[in-house]
């Protein structure tokens, strides 16, 4: 059974969270501030979270904070701030994903399963002894630095190949647009967005067997960057 800790303070949309995921086989535990997520979270560790980031002790950001300096399990932020500020700080602080309230319980669901899915799948994919990471249509060697399709070597530009590396390390993880241009191009070009487009366009064109409806590096607008595996 998947265990959930909703936190969130509105009671009446807590109770609605709590009886949709029972309904659906998860194990759920709720709590209405972050203190208290962070405790009930040490004493049942659960699979997945969905956090509040307006939550009456502390911001949800300082939660996440918290439970990333001993926790991987992924995190939906789901949350009434729809600033891209917001997001980002929240997904730099270790969120996985993110909505905005009004929601729909449907596309929550989905998100929850897809989250938990791609927690269950990423330890076989970071980088093993070999430092090998293989998809269907590619493998990158992370100590040579080389990446291969079926066919033939593929040739990445250093900026290229910093920004693949990131992006694989972090399997199924949702990385900040932000802390890519800051790790791949330094601090003073955290807003250059554009960079990032027209380099993760290059990357497409030479993993993805289809750059324009890409499977493996895909994009969350506004957001960020993920490798699927
Ligand atoms: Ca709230």
């Amino acid at each position: 059974m998947t265990r959930v800790l909703v936190v969130e303070d509105d009671a009446q949309l807590a109770r609605a969270l709590v009886i949709n995921l029972q309904a659906r086989q998860y194990a759920v535990d709720a709590a209405p501030d972050g203190a208290t997520a962070l405790s009930l979270a040490a004493a049942e560790p659960p699979d997945v979270l969905i956090v509040d980031l307006g939550l009456p002790d502390m911001d949800g950001v300082d939660v996440i904070q918290a439970l990333r300096r001993w926790s991987r399990a992924p995190v939906l932020v789901l949350s009434a701030r729809s600033g891209s500020e917001d997001k980002i700080r929240a997904l730099d602080a270790g969120a996985d994903d993110y909505m905005t309230k009004p929601f729909s319980m449907d596309e929550l669901l989905a998100r929850l399963r897809a989250a938990t899915r791609r927690a269950a799948e990423a330890p076989t994919l970071e980088p093993v002894a070999g430092g090998q990471v293989s998809t269907d249509d590619f493998t990158v060697d992370l100590v040579a630095k080389k990446v291969k399709r079926v066919d033939r070597d593929v040739r990445l530009t250093p900026t290229e190949w910093h920004l693949l590396e990131i992006l694989i390390c972090n399997p199924g993880r949702l990385i900040s647009q932000r802390r890519l241009l800051q790790e791949v191009w330094g601090p003073s070009y955290s807003t250059k967005t554009n960079y990032l487009r027209v380099y993760m366009a290059q990357l497409r064109r030479k993993l993805e067997v289809d750059p324009s409806h890409p499977r493996y590096l895909i994009t969350e607008p506004g957001m960020g960057y993920r490798f699927e595996p």
